[in-house]
């Protein structure tokens, strides 16, 4: 188990990618605390680590919320002493052609999928500073990468989160701190099971290895980046993503 006595802040921990790499932290003896925007479905995540032994906390937190972030991490804190990994997971998607996009549409993409980067990595940084240790890994996407069309907010945010990962990095790179972000392409998980089927079929004709990702294989990316072995990169994007993009 790599990370035992490590503690673990997961966003958007309630399913999907970030239930993943919840799973797999807590199976390499982490403590995670799990962060989402509604508190049901984490219980239940919180509940299956716990059936298999693991350690899990819960808060319910919305990560656009300067101060909600802020009262997590104290209270984490309050609790473990220390935060050794923040992953920053959270995200959602308004689609939609730029001609069409309501303002509302794009505030609320950068509100949770970049500011909500900001709130906590600001959040934890002085902790980790502090420890002399830290992991951040912030989810980026293909999009961010390749742009899309209908997804000028979303692609946006998450290009946007390669300066920031890559301007922390440097900020914090002598207190022992690595910031890196992971790009994934199509992961099969309940934010993209609404895609239309023609969508899906397009999609899958761009990916070299024929499939979509399962959340596991992003999680493994994940674990790599906040190990010991993963101690010499930052600033770096790990592209996730079957060859769709290289
Ligand atoms: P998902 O299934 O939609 O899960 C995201 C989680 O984040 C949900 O539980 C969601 O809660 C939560 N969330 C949304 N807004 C929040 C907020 N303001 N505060 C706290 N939690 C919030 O998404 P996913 O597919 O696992 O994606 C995880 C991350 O990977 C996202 O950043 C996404 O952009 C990125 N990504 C995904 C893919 C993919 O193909 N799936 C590809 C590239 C990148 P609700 O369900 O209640 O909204």
């Amino acid at each position: 188990m790599i990370f035992r006595e490590r503690i673990s802040l997961i966003t958007g921990a309630s399913q999907g990618i970030g239930e993943a790499i919840a799973r797999e932290f807590a199976a390499e003896g982490a403590a995670v605390v799990l962060v989402d925007i509604q508190k049901a479905k984490l219980d239940e995540v919180a509940q299956k680590i716990a059936e298999k032994g693991g350690k899990a906390a819960v808060y319910q937190a919305d990560v656009s919320k300067h101060d909600q972030a802020n009262a997590v991490v104290e209270s984490v804190i309050k609790e473990y002493k220390k935060i050794d990994h923040l992953i920053n997971n959270a995200g959602i998607t308004k689609d939609g052609f730029l001609m069409r996009m309501k303002e509302e549409e794009w505030d609320a993409v950068i509100a949770v999928n970049l500011k909500g980067i900001f709130n906590f990595s600001k959040a934890v940084i002085r902790s980790m500073i502090g420890s002399r240790y830290g992991r951040i890994v912030n989810l980026s996407s293909v999009v961010g990468l390749m742009g899309n069309a209908g997804q000028a907010n979303y692609a946006a945010s998450k290009a946007g989160l390669i300066g920031f990962t890559k301007s922390l990095a440097r900020e914090v790179a002598s207190r022992g701190i690595t910031v890196n972000a992971v790009a994934p392409g199509y992961i099969a998980t309940p934010m993209t099971a609404s895609l239309p089927e023609q969508v899906k079929t397009a999609f899958l004709g761009l990916i070299p290895l024929q499939r979509f990702g399962e959340p596991a294989e992003v999680a493994h990316a994940v674990k790599f980046l906040c190990s010991d072995e993963a101690a010499y990169i930052t600033g770096q994007v790990i592209q996730i993503n079957g060859g769709m993009y290289m």
